[in-house]
């Protein structure tokens, strides 16, 4: 039998965006429903890196990540979203009356007045690096694309490879966790926040983490298990390590799926928006979060928080062109209590 939901806003994408967007709309008094491919709510921070600590919510000056998306449904539920989790959106349709109709992989529909496409990176895969056998220490054996749990890595021997926000920021936290840490980047520079890159700075100084520059892990060694890995310095000189584990992050691959057939106007995988409202090149449809793409764009929570809300306002305008809504500050709209 086929599940029909009606709805006003159908947000894709249950990451830290699409919830957020939830309270936007609850605020203009707009019911939402939340669909994900995933089984759980969160999007990359639930999937990818729950255990991480994230240092730029502000008002948090730091917060792990699971954290954040149990206080966006915290924050969210006194507007009661509804939620289809473990289906993805695959097709949709404009009604004549310039409403939608969408389909999931598993025959769910939803009817609704605007959307809100909060797909982040769509599906995702990591981007591997280049060294022969690495693959044969994935499953548990010593290679790791992500860190979802840090307590695997307690009183092991770990080198983390790349120079971007997340190989600082787990070098940062393993290094109070793990027994030896080694975080290795091919530069001199790195792409993460400068905050953290001193800090890890710091750490190396104080003996809590080594810090080995100009340098990739270009081998990996063990019989069953990862037992070393080979770090080549890009002056040719080389030194093997005993390691308990190794861990490239070195980003991901985004994959679009099935957001890249619906017509809309796309620059490099992303969906092109006009920053008044976040609304796409197909009326109705808007896109906010890490899906979208506008001059200046920012993959970065925060900015998707703001994006939500000016969404919010431009879907209110869609659904109801002659009402004129009048910004008022939460605390005069009244939040429902639980
Ligand atoms: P996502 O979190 O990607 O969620 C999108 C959801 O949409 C996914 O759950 C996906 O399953 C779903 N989806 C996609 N297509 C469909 C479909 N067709 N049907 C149904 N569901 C669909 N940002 C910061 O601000 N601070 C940090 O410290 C920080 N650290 C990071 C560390 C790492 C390792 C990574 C990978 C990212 C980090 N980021 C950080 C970036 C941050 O995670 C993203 O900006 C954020 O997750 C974007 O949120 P989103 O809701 O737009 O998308």
């Amino acid at each position: 039998m086929t599940n029909s939901i009606s709805t006003d806003i159908c947000i894709i994408g249950a990451g830290p965006v699409g919830l957020f967007a939830v309270f936007e709309a609850g605020l203009l008094k707009l019911r939402c429903h939340v669909v994900d491919a995933l089984p759980q709510v969160g999007g990359q921070l639930s999937e990818i890196y729950p255990k991480k600590p994230i240092y730029d919510i502000p008002g948090f000056p730091d917060i792990l990540a699971g954290d954040l998306v149990q206080n966006l449904m915290r924050q969210i539920e006194p507007f009661h979203p509804t939620f289809t989790l473990g289906e993805r959106v695959e097709r949709l349709a404009k009604l004549e009356d310039g409403s939608f109709q969408l389909f999931t992989t598993d025959g769910t529909e939803i009817f609704c007045k605007a959307i809100a496409i909060a797909g982040g990176l769509g599906s995702f895969e990591p981007r591997k690096p280049a060294v022969e056998s690495l693959e044969s220490y994935e499953g548990g054996r010593g290679v790791y694309y992500m860190v979802r749990d840090p307590e695997t890595f307690r009183d092991k021997r770990i080198v983390i490879a790349g120079g971007g926000d997340s190989a600082l920021d787990w070098t940062i936290f393993l290094a109070d966790v793990a027994k030896e840490v080694t975080l290795v980047h091919r530069g001199t520079t790195f792409r993460g926040a400068a905050d953290s890159a001193e800090k890890v700075q710091n750490l190396h100084e104080a003996g809590r983490a080594r810090l080995v520059l100009s340098s990739n892990v270009t081998h990996v060694h063990g019989q069953d298990s990862l037992e070393a890995v080979t770090i080549t310095a890009n002056d040719g000189t080389a030194e093997t390590l005993h390691v308990d584990a190794f861990i490239p992050l070195f980003g991901l691959t985004p994959k679009l799926g099935p957001i890249g057939e619906w017509g809309l106007e796309l620059e490099d995988d992303a969906v092109k928006v006009n920053t008044l409202d976040y609304s796409t090149s197909v009326p109705g449809i808007f896109a906010i979060g890490d899906i979208n793409t506008y001059p200046g764009k920012l993959k970065l929570i925060l900015c998707g928080f703001h994006e939500a809300a000016l969404m919010a306002q431009g879907a209110y305008k869609y659904m109801f062109p002659d009402k004129r809504y009048v910004l008022k500050y939460t605390t005069v709209n009244g939040v429902p209590t639980l």
